[in-house]
């Protein structure tokens, strides 16, 4: 039975949906979560993930704050380095070309630490990613790409403890029920439109936390604004995600802002479905070309696979695949890394080629010129420089000479039997563009306005990412802004209880 009046409505039950209830009750509001999806479908994006959370850290001091399971001989073997806050700064102008906006940015890093303790009080267990972000060189896990802490048990395991720890603050969760437009008056937002159980109905609030996702799963806007071609794209994540909470917004007169035309995309197996499926998780992704090549239609190498660690350049090479013939390409490798391989590229549903010789091996690459593949191998072969020592730990400068596409790290020849090659498409994975909002995660009206009442987190903020993105930057987006959001929001529904027993007094 839906409520019709709550003091916060939450739209979404992603990750950042989730720090807003959390946040917002504790300040003692009512907080009701709308959900589209059915339960066992619901969490969004944030339930594929594997969890991992890229924070600021100043060494293994402030690890052990957030896994106090740490054990002494974890500790021990493992390099976990650090990531200050300068670093979390020079990788999000690097990689956005220095669009990404000063002062969400700014709010984004310098918050990230303390809003990760926050979690962690609130019964969110962390672990180090030993698996996928640290590689054992003489004998220690040594972290690299400032990437190294996951929620126990990855998305299923974030979504889980934050939708306990919501429901101990009586947060109230209503599953299978879309929210459909804002109500909004002259003093600014008054409560949701819904649909449930097939019926409309209005329920009244005066602060709406906007929090579900970005357009991804929707063709028509993806054809629209990130361009022809992209309907063609597998959705990595969840089908909910269409855009309902920027065109909500859009219709109350909120600004659009951000890069419109980016999203964050990834090589995703051919052969995945259209959508995500939880049962798989990010599984579909094969992220560990930096130690292979990849190779289209045409047989030809088309990027620098070695340009930089995969934290900082898979999620716009899904973008470069799409615009190959025929959306597609062949990622090769060769005994010496088998072993590096991530464990995405040991699920069962893989779209996988093997064989003892390089002449076998292309006539099994589907829809590939093997020819001319054989040729493009042999040509990067030779153009392997033995000049530094092949390191997966740091960017070993192993390069290739005189080839007009290079390799610029870890390039290793592909000769020694057996050889394996997987085939990948383009896999969105969340939309760039959103609404403004400012460092109180207000949204912001087309006249540069707060509009009262109204806020917003998560992937439906444009100004944060363009072109490009580091890593595990999402969740932890989702979680800085959520838990502001939720505090805006909470604070203005508990002055407003303040207001009015004073005006009774
Ligand atoms: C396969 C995969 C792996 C990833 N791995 C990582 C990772 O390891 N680390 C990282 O930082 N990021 C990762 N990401 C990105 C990350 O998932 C997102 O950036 C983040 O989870 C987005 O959180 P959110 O709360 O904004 O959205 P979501 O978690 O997607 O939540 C949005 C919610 O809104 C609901 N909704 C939509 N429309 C409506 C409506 N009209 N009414 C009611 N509810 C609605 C949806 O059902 C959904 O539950 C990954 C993404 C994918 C797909």
């Amino acid at each position: 039975m839906l409520p019709s009046a709550s003091d916060v409505v939450v739209v979404g039950a992603g990750n950042a949906a989730l720090c807003a209830a959390i946040a917002a009750a504790e300040h003692g509001a009512s907080v009701l979560v709308l959900e589209c999806a059915p339960e066992e479908e619901s969490g969004g994006n944030s339930r594929f993930t594997a969890g991992a959370f890229r924070c600021v850290y100043d060494g293994v001091d402030d690890l052990k704050v957030l896994m106090p399971d740490l054990t002494e001989a974890e500790i021990a073997n493992s390099d976990f380095g650090s990531y200050p806050e300068e670093k979390f700064f020079d990788d999000m102008g690097r990689v956005t070309e220095y669009r990404t906006h000063p002062d969400l940015c700014e709010t984004l890093v310098r918050e990230s630490r303390e809003t990760m303790r926050w979690l962690a009080t609130k019964g969110v267990r962390f672990a180090p990613i030993f698996g996928r972000q640290a590689f054992k060189v003489d004998g220690k896990f040594k972290f690299w790409g400032g990437l190294t802490v996951e929620a126990w048990g990855g998305g299923p395991g974030l979504i889980a403890g934050l939708t306990e720890a919501a429901k101990k603050k009586d947060v109230k969760i209503a599953y299978e029920t879309r929210a459909l437009s804002l109500v909004a008056d002259d003093d600014g937002i008054a409560g949701v439109r819904v649909r449930a159980g097939g019926r409309s109905l209005e329920i009244a609030a005066r602060n709406v936390v906007l929090a579900a996702g970005g357009f991804q799963a929707n063709a028509e806007w993806r054809t629209r604004y990130l361009g022809p071609g992209w309907e063609l794209a597998k959705v990595r994540g969840t089908r909910f995600n269409t855009g309902d909470g920027i065109a909500m917004a859009f219709a109350v007169g909120a600004m659009a802002c951000g890069n419109w035309s980016g999203a964050h995309a990834v090589g995703w197996d051919r052969n995945a479905p259209e959508f995500g499926d939880l049962s798989v998780g990010d599984g579909f992704q094969k992220h560990s070309y930096p130690f292979g090549i990849m190779l289209n239609a045409n047989g030809e190498r088309f990027v620098d696979e070695g340009a930089d660690f995969r934290n900082y350049t898979y999620a716009k090479y899904g973008r470069v695949i799409l615009s190959q013939p025929g959306q597609f390409a062949w990622q090769i490798f060769d005994k010496k890394v088998l072993h590096l391989l991530r464990d995405e590229y040991r699920i069962k549903r893989v779209t996988k080629v093997r064989a003892d010789t390089l002449e076998e091996l292309v006539q099994k690459l589907e829809d590939v010129d093997g020819k001319r593949a054989l040729a493009t191998i042999a040509a990067y072969n030779k153009a392997v420089r033995k000049n530094a020592r092949f390191d997966p730990n740091v960017k070993d400068g192993r390069s290739t000479a005189r080839l007009a596409i290079p390799k610029s790290n870890w390039a290793n020849t592909i000769d020694e039997p057996p050889f394996e090659a997987y085939a990948v498409t383009c896999g969105v994975t969340f939309t760039f563009g959103g609404l403004k909002i400012d460092r109180q995660a207000r949204v912001i009206d087309s006249d540069g306005r707060p509009i009262a009442g109204l806020y917003a987190a998560g992937e439906l903020v444009g100004g944060l990412f363009y072109f490009n993105y580091p890593g595990g930057t999402g969740l932890v987006s989702g979680a800085v802004f959520g838990k502001i959001a939720g505090d805006s929001a909470g604070q203005r529904a508990a002055d407003a209880v303040m207001a009015k027993s004073a005006g009774r007094a």
